[in-house]
């Protein structure tokens, strides 16, 4: 066990692993197009500020998260590069975005005129911009043409700078190309519309990860990666690449028994052994991000496979052992062991979800240890 560590659950992050992959994903992208990397949700559940610092560190030019006390933090533990916040911010919060050279997401006009009374505050300083547009995906942005007419004006205001203007795919991970490539369509006529208006925009970018591994043509002059950097990305998808996951998680036995046939084990008598069984209780739980849904999900120990039997509780679960083990054996929720690993990719396909969904889930609880 770390000794930084008082609970004998962790996760480990490798951040030579975030790095190779950042590198490993430049490598394949036009050398002229900006990498921008997104840290969004603690670097989706790595630890944002050890993520920035190792990402900028291999080549990449900016930082983006979904909130504006995302962004903050950042700063203040000494992040200087360009951070963009992708997701609308309050228009009174705007003050605090100008002090600290945060970049914006904005979507109408309506939210200028609220916003741009608050600009004076900080008088000398530009209000940096990054116009989204909805090409499909139906979630914020301008859809229509008039919506962007009427943002115009404020664009053109000496003291806002418009660094981007983007939208983000619905489908990119999906074989099915029709309705990205009606996506795009629509994005190219959303940039004519800007072309008309005078706006000089510094940067179009639309690629999430999957864009930028499948298809580096439609790069644009950024990409915003999140995903892939922490190894998460389909091999199926990019068969010619090898990116790692960065993360792993680990526990320790706290308990270990051999329990006859037909007994009970965990809340409402939710698993019942059907023969004599090794069963050992791992002391993580829902409260940590585990969620029950993780009931007959699998572990490693002493590189065999145990499976978790009854639902799990806040903080403990208990697995069947292939054979006895005593108290301390280490055990492996993500990651290898021996020739055996278990990926949060492949714990995701069995919750129709995705991989980060897990590790954005770990909770504080859990500590991150660098490797
Ligand atoms: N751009 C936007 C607007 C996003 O919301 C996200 C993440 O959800 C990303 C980029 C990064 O996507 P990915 O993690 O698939 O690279």
């Amino acid at each position: 066990r770390p000794s930084e560590n008082v609970r004998d659950t962790w996760a480990e992050v490798d951040l030579s692993c975030i790095s190779r992959n950042v590198r490993a994903i430049k490598s394949r992208l036009p050398a002229a197009t900006e990498f921008m990397a997104v840290v969004k949700a603690g670097g989706y559940g790595h630890g944002d500020i050890q993520s920035a610092h190792t990402a900028v560190q291999s080549g990449a030019d900016s930082l983006a998260v979904a909130y504006l006390s995302e962004a903050i933090q950042l700063r203040r533990q000494g992040i200087t590069v360009p951070i963009l916040v992708l997701t609308p911010i309050q228009p009174q919060d705007v003050p605090m975005a100008i002090k600290h050279r945060i970049q914006l997401t904005v979507t109408s006009a309506q939210w200028f005129e609220q916003a741009m009374a608050y600009r004076n505050i900080y008088p000398k300083l530009k209000l940096i911009v990054h116009v989204k547009f909805d090409s499909g995906l139906g979630r914020i942005g301008i859809r229509e043409k008039e919506e962007w007419e009427a943002m115009v004006p404020w664009l053109k205001q000496a003291d806002v700078e418009v660094e981007g203007a983007y939208t983000h795919f619905a489908t990119a991970g999906s074989t099915d190309t029709r309705y990205l490539e009606q996506q795009l369509k629509n994005f190219d006529k959303m940039k004519g519309w800007i072309d008309q208006s005078g706006v000089d925009i510094r940067h179009y970018h639309c690629a999430n990860s999957a864009i930028a591994l499948r298809y580096p043509e439609l790069a644009m002059d950024k990409v915003r990666v999140g995903a892939a950097m922490y190894g998460f990305y389909s091999k199926e998808l990019v068969p010619d690449l090898e990116l790692e996951p960065a993360l792993s998680l680990h526990s320790r036995l706290i308990h270990v028994k051999r329990v006859s046939e037909g007994q009970s084990i965990g809340y409402d008598n939710s698993y019942q052994t059907s023969e004599a069984e090794w069963i050992g209780t791992v002391p993580i739980g829902y409260a940590d991000g585990w969620s029950q849904v993780f009931q007959s999900s699998e572990m490693l120990i002493g590189g065999q496979r145990a499976t978790v039997v009854g639902k799990i509780g806040m903080d403990q679960l208990m697995i069947r052992l292939p054979q006895h083990y005593p108290v301390n054996t280490q055990v492996t929720i993500i990651g290898k062991q021996g020739n055996d690993q278990i990926t949060c990719a492949q714990l995701a396909a069995s919750i129709d979800g995705v991989p980060q969904e897990i590790s954005t889930a770990l909770s504080a609880r859990i500590m991150r240890i660098n490797k």
